[in-house]
């Protein structure tokens, strides 16, 4: 992989550089992506989540951009593992560009196949958003992450987590967002890296508010958080297993316990307890499968700790990134002993209809955004909506392209999408606005170690739904359309869809967003109706969908 010391931003403004904003939006978003306030590593396409890349190399990159730049709104751009593959002619309806990353056969699934097909060119990781062209940094799940955190405290310490305190790992493009979602969900986090420039990025960002220089100095922080009843979040430079071992032999327990190193990739993801960085990298190319074991046994060090936090009574939960997994390929047969994120605290959510509503401001403003979410608190109902846009405003900065999200169920999103397109053929925000959702949904993911993990009908491993799910954003006109596999927790571990609209003001954006938005959540509610969840029977009746989903 070439790197590339090119600075790339999306254009703002209301000037077109491609033919329409249906092209334009892509191409927006994709340069977004790369934008060094947004990306991880732009210099090597490498957006976030381990190598989640936005692009197979530079080459497809320029070459992508010169097609959105030439498209008509006749005609679709195909991209394969994020290599542009052909334009083919289709119609004004068809999505502008649709994008299959990642997908190797059931059989040949697995992460050293496609680590191979990389390494001779022919593949790229698009992790969830980033080969989707639909991520937007830790902004885009800081919503899911303070939900989550929330719900944590509502079922184990009735609500409240003031005076206590979360110790996770890993400040990367997602991961970054924990140490702000729990202060905001009111506890302490204690977050530990093993790269110092990830917990300044994290405080520059405005995610993180302190840096320990110990783990005696952190320790003293939280203690005085406590006493102080105001809750801080503080960076650790140290290896993830290591300082939870010590934290065990301490014996000062944190009240809830998780990870979010990008353990799903053991050859990019994850450093090895006792290894530098500069050994880590220089090791990669040279020794792969020596630095994947000593990943794995690192892995298998911290969930054994992490099994010894839930032995002493504290809720551990993997928060989607398939540490368990790893630990337990190299012996730890009881790594499953603790939940996912998804089957403890978010599954309740989606059987509610809960899906995520992203807008992007393409115009740049981030007036766009002030304007339009104080408009929509007016629009969605759901009352938790206008508690986040206000906290949101206070405490979130915005990375690249202005955006906020949020959790809506699915009248929700059809009434903000389409208030967000009046908007702008009214000129009440200056340029079009994208609405998009990550990949974390309840009909888009097949994911048996997250988001399906222990399905009430088994199911877990069904991929049929997010195929489905990707057929149905096509048939309802989103403008753009992507189907992955191993987003999240690996390749060969999840296959999911994503999709994009364009608002562009115009009536037949507001027909695409109302089918696109109004189908996306049905999928997601058939999915759990079927499967048998009371509380997605009763969404699907209360929101008078055809299903054919109860059980006999
Ligand atoms: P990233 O690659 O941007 O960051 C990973 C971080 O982990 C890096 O800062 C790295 O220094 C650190 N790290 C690696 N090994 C470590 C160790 N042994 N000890 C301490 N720190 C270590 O990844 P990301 O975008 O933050 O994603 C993190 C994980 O979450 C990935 O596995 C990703 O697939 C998964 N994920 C989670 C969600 C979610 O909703 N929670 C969504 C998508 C993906």
């Amino acid at each position: 992989m070439s790197k590339n010391s090119r600075v790339v931003r999306a254009p703002r403004g209301s000037t077109l550089n491609a033919r329409s904003w249906q092209t334009e939006g892509p191409l927006r978003m994709l340069m977004n992506n790369l934008d060094p306030e947004v990306a991880e590593r732009p210099e090597d396409l490498v957006v976030y989540g381990g190598r989640g890349r936005a692009a197979r190399n530079w080459e497809s990159f320029d070459r992508i951009v010169a097609t959105l730049k030439a498209m008509d709104n006749d005609e679709t751009l195909l991209v394969q593992s994020g290599k542009p593959v052909g334009v083919i002619r289709t119609h004004a309806d068809a999505p502008r560009v649709l994008i299959a990353n990642s997908n190797l056969v059931g059989r040949w699934a697995t992460q050293e196949v496609f680590d191979e097909l990389e390494r001779r060119g022919l593949m790229m990781y698009g992790q969830m958003t980033a080969g989707s062209w639909t991520y937007i940094g830790s902004q885009g799940i800081i919503g899911g992450t303070f939900e989550t955190f929330v719900e944590a405290g509502r079922q184990h310490y009735g609500g409240d987590l003031s005076g206590r305190w979360l110790l996770t790992a890993g400040l990367g493009g997602m991961g970054g967002a924990q140490p702000l979602a729990g202060v905001m969900a009111g506890c302490s986090v204690l977050a530990v890296d093993m790269r110092a420039e990830r917990i300044e990025r994290r405080m520059e960002g405005g995610y993180l508010d302190r840096r320990a220089a110990s783990l005696d100095e952190a320790l003293a922080l939280l203690a005085e958080a406590k006493r102080t009843g105001k809750a801080v979040s503080i960076g650790l430079l140290g290896n993830a297993a290591e300082v939870y071992e010590e934290i065990l032999a301490r014996g000062t327990l944190p009240d809830l316990v998780t990870d979010q190193t990008a353990a799903h990739d053991p050859l990019y993801g994850y450093i090895p307890a006792g290894w530098t960085i500069a050994e880590w990298e220089r090791r990669r190319d040279s020794e792969p499968e020596a630095v994947i074991a000593a990943a794995k046994q690192t892995m298998a060090r911290q969930v054994r700790a992490m099994l010894e936090f839930r032995a002493r009574g504290i809720p551990v939960f993997d928060y989607g990134n398939n540490i368990r997994q790893m630990a337990r390929d190299v012996g730890v047969e009881e790594a499953f002993a603790f939940p996912g994120f998804i089957s403890a605290y978010v599954r309740p959510q989606f059987c509610r209809g809960r899906t995520q509503f992203r807008w992007i401001a393409l115009s740049g403003d981030p007036q766009d955004i002030l304007v339009s979410s104080r408009k929509l608190k007016g629009i969605v109902e759901d009352p938790s909506f206008a508690r986040w846009i206000d906290m949101a405003e206070t405490r979130i900065r915005f990375q690249g392209l202005p955006s906020r999200s949020y959790w809506m169920g699915l009248r929700d999103r059809v009434a903000a999408g389409l208030a967000l397109n009046q908007m702008v053929a009214s000129g009440e925000v200056g340029a079009p606005v994208i609405v998009t959702r990550d990949h974390i949904s309840s009909g888009s993911v097949a994911s048996p170690n997250r988001e399906s993990e222990g399905m009430l009908d088994g199911s877990d491993a069904v991929a049929d739904w997010p195929m489905l799910n990707a057929l149905v954003s096509c048939a309802s006109g989103a403008t753009w359309v992507s189907l992955h596999n191993g987003g999240g927790v690996g390749i060969g571990y999840s296959q999911h869809a994503g999709f994009a609209v364009v608002a562009d003001g115009s009536e037949d954006a507001a027909r695409r967003l109302s089918r696109v938005l109004a189908n996306d959540s049905s999928v997601a509610m058939f999915r759990h109706a079927d499967a048998g969840y009371d509380e997605a029977l009763a969404t699907v009746e209360r929101e008078g969908l055809r299903t054919f989903g109860a059980p006999p």
